[in-house]
């Protein structure tokens, strides 16, 4: 099953991404992710993106299709994808790499969030500095301030999480991102709308079923 996780930064794509890969064994491919683990390595890839992000820009879109690319050649299960595409150009990338590996799309899922929610859930985030694990100090805070509750690391703040730089990627969102769910209603494959604004476990249930009814 291939799907895609659609909204803005905040909405939870990440947290419900992970969600999905352990219980329904497919992989997640998040862009963010990947782009962050290049900067971490200090790769040129990662050199050149860590500008557009910390600006709260897009990376190019061929730097993007390039590695999800490489990614999917390694991947031969299904794939959430989680921050991508984020750009017609994207879209249009993924469907034609789609069609040359032979595997179809099954599901957009939407995730809607009001933008103030939005401010104060990435401006509330902490990230593990070792571990890479997400907390948020106003609802999902550590046990120790600071502190990752699984390893211990030290609790940091993404340096594209500021409140302005917050504010510059969801107008980027809004402009460039956001299209895609015309691009998506337009064509053929099913687009859901999930209400994103409430507890996480409940996102969750109804990704849940919509996951189940895709699969019966
Ligand atoms: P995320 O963790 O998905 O919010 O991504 C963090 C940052 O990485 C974004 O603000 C962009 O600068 C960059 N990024 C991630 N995915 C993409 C993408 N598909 N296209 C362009 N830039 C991306």
């Amino acid at each position: 099953m291939h799907l895609i996780l659609l909204g803005p930064p905040g909405a939870g794509k990440g947290t419900q991404g992970a969600l999905l890969t352990e219980r329904y064994g497919i992989v997640r491919i998040s862009t963010g992710d990947l782009l962050r683990e290049a900067v971490r390595e200090g790769t040129p890839l990662g050199r050149d993106a860590k500008r557009f992000m910390d600006a709260g820009e897009l990376v190019p879109d061929d730097v993007i299709l390039g590695l999800v690319r490489d990614v999917m050649s390694r991947v031969d299960s299904g794939v959430v994808f989680d921050g991508f595409p984020r750009t017609i150009a994207q879209a249009v990338g993924l469907e034609r790499l789609l069609a040359d590996l032979g595997r179809p799309l099954h599901a957009v899922i939407l995730i809607e969030v009001d933008d103030e929610e939005l401010v104060r859930r990435l401006a509330g985030r902490r990230v593990c500095a070792e571990c890479g694990v997400t907390y948020n100090v106003h609802f999902q805070p550590p046990r120790a301030p600071g502190a990752c509750d699984e390893c211990g690391g030290t609790l940091v703040v993404r340096p594209d999480d500021s409140e302005d730089t917050v504010r510059r990627r969801l107008s980027v969102y809004r402009e460039q991102t956001a299209p895609l769910i015309g691009h998506y209603r337009a064509g053929p494959v099913p687009v859901h709308v999930v209400d994103g604004d409430r507890p996480m476990d409940a996102v969750a249930a109804d990704l849940a079923e919509l996951l189940d009814a895709l699969r019966a």
